[in-house]
């Protein structure tokens, strides 16, 4: 079976009724893109940048991140690259930012919202992603975005490193595709304000769980409440895929839940468009994916949306026969 996995990740992503979807991997640090690729990524649905800025004395200077992000898009080539900008503070401590302790680091002082406090920090990043923009097909996503205030800020900021590099005369790509990363359930409610100044989104299952529910990510006693297979989280996936491709603005999701093969069929019928995964998910992924009927998918996720129990769920789950068994 081993063999066979490996033999789908030089096919191409698609169901049997012929619809394409992009499956990405996730990547910590530019060494993993190789692999991710020779996995059969399609991109990096997501970067996680701030793994730059950890376990070190001071945080890594533009030259340093652009030649770091510059490898991956040469690793690239055509593919496309979504960079995360750094998702620091709160839980993930890093020493010379100074941010101290907090009582809830979870709903505390964390990625977009440091920003403004660490203005030259964040500039530096966006002008090395945006010079290694200009060798390959980058995209910029913002963590844990919850106001259209901070994405007006982030496009601001954008705005004024272009103009820096531009007239500084430095090779940089001029635009760039920017999405949010949907971890702040208030976003679900606005989506259709965010879809008029971003080009996509991409849920982090992960965080969006623990604060969908109020249920701390690595508290074991709360464990078994931490699980993104609900009827509410079901819903609100259901809300934000339906408001964004009314607008043409497509989904991807790129927490843990995306490389889960047994919720592909539902995600898939619930109009996910991207899935982005730890990079050893993806030829089981596309195995499965490659059985997978589009409407037979979508008829799941219809019945799976009445159930009224995450029980209900997986049992429903269970009767889901594959087209070709
Ligand atoms: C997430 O929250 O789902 C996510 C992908 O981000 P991270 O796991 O890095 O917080
Ligand atoms: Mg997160």
């Amino acid at each position: 079976q081993r063999q066979q996995q490996l033999a789908a990740a030089g096919l191409k992503a698609q169901t049997v009724d012929g619809v394409e979807i992009e499956l990405a991997a996730n990547i910590g640090t530019a060494l993993e893109a190789p692999a991710a690729f020779a996995n059969g990524a399609e991109g990096i649905g997501l970067f996680r940048t701030e793994m730059l800025f950890m376990d070190r004395d001071s945080a890594p200077d533009e030259q340093e991140q652009f030649e770091a992000y510059q490898q991956v898009l040469l690793d690239a080539g055509e593919r496309t690259v979504i960079f995360r900008t750094m998702d620091i503070g709160g839980d993930k401590k890093i020493s010379y930012l100074n941010i101290g302790e907090e009582e809830n680091p979870f709903l505390g002082y964390r990625a977009v919202r440091i920003y403004p406090e660490f203005t030259d920090l964040f500039t530096q990043q966006l002008r090395a992603i945006l010079r290694a923009a200009a060798w390959g097909n980058a995209r910029l996503m913002i963590p844990m975005v919850h106001t259209l205030d901070e994405i007006l800020w982030v496009k601001q900021q954008l705005n004024n490193a272009i103009a820096a590099l531009k007239e500084e005369g430095l090779r940089h790509a001029s635009s760039i595709e920017l999405g949010i990363m949907i971890e702040v359930p208030s976003v679900c409610f606005i989506i259709d304000h965010f879809c008029d100044e971003v080009d996509f989104f991409s849920i982090g299952s992960n965080d969006m769980t623990q604060y969908l529910y109020a249920v701390d990510r690595n508290n074991p006693r709360v464990a078994h409440l931490y699980n993104p297979i609900t009827p509410s989280f079901l819903r609100m996936l259901r809300q934000i895929i339906d408001v964004a491709h009314k607008r043409n603005r497509w989904v991807g999701i790129c927490g843990e839940l995306g490389g889960e093969t047994r919720y592909l069929p539902l995600l898939l019928g619930l109009g996910v468009d991207e899935f982005s995964m730890s990079s050893t998910r993806i030829p089981a992924a596309k195995t499965l994916l490659r059985q997978l009927d589009l409407s037979a998918c979508k008829a799941l996720a219809t019945q799976i949306c009445e159930c009224r129990s995450g029980e209900q769920i997986e049992q429903q789950l269970d009767q889901f026969i594959l087209p070709q068994q």
